[in-house]
């Protein structure tokens, strides 16, 4: 899979010898990007770091392999792992309508990925690969806690095993309903024939590119831009849902987009539009 490097010059112990016996799991435990950490751990000292960071749309490595990232403690604590014989992967969140911060099953599905390659190039056993919780007890990755069976059908996804009653969309449910109405206001607004099923996949980012939305364009119907609006304030916008896509539309947009990260440019298109959701 393709793996985009920003490592960090600070927050890691160079090794050349190391043997590679664990893979930890983490989250990052705030809403973010995998970008934006890398840009965090890369010049400054913080005293903490991870190998990988993965979001909805790409994998960014911050140490190498080879070199130790500072993750989960130097000590053995309930299990065999410590930084010096483990990776690490932190997956990127987003905060639930309750508060809550969870993973949508985009990130999952790409950790599992990339978890894969390094199980199979490291040959690492599948019982050595934990959550951060395992080592330290540390409440992390959260949403694989307190949901046991999330985290098994996680390791059952390793195994190449079919994972049924997978937990991670009823754990998703506000976002699912999100997502949900944003395909069937799509579908209303431009006949995408977009299947209704929660999951913001290839053709929902498809679809979001080809009928971006932006204030000079205006949709058929306009329901796009009322779905954008009660999303934007959702995230903290004060915006009149007026389905009209104003000058004061068009400065939440950029103001989201610049606090998520974003090419700042006030389109709503694919990746602008996979975040609103969240
Ligand atoms: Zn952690």
């Amino acid at each position: 899979m393709e793996i985009i490097k920003d490592i960090t010059n600070t927050n890691k112990t160079v090794s050349n010898n190391r043997k590679i016996e664990y893979l930890v799991m983490h989250y990052v435990g705030a809403v973010s990007t995998a970008r934006n950490n890398a840009s965090y751990f890369k010049n400054t000292y913080r005293g903490a770091s991870a190998h990988y960071f993965v979001d909805d749309n790409e994998v960014v490595q911050v140490v190498e392999d080879k070199d130790i990232a500072w993750h989960c403690g130097n000590d053995v604590y309930y299990c065999g792992a410590r930084n010096s014989n483990s990776l690490s992967i932190e997956m990127c969140c987003y905060r639930m309508s309750n508060g809550n911060l969870n993973i949508t099953a985009d990130t999952e599905a790409r950790a599992v990925e990339l978890a894969k390659e390094l199980i199979k190039k490291y040959n690492i056993p599948i019982e050595n690969v934990v959550r951060h919780y395992d080592v330290t007890r540390k409440n992390c990755p959260a949403p694989m806690v307190s949901d046991i069976e999330r985290w098994n059908n996680f390791k059952k996804k390793l195994e190449g095993q079919d994972v049924t009653g997978d937990t991670t969309n009823n754990y998703n449910e506000e976002y699912e309903k999100r997502v949900k109405n944003w395909q069937d206001t799509m579908n209303l607004d431009y006949n995408c024939g977009l299947a209704i099923d929660g999951s913001f996949g290839p053709a929902c980012r498809a679809a979001a590119l080809k009928y971006y939305l932006y204030y000079k364009i205006p949709t058929t119907k306009n329901e796009h831009v009322k779905v954008i609006q009660v999303n934007l304030n959702r995230h903290g916008a004060n915006l009149d849902v007026d389905r009209s896509f104003g000058p004061a539309t068009e400065k939440a947009v950029k103001d989201f987009q610049r606090k998520h990260g974003l090419t700042v440019d006030g389109y709503v298109g694919s990746k602008t539009t996979a975040e609103l959701l969240k």
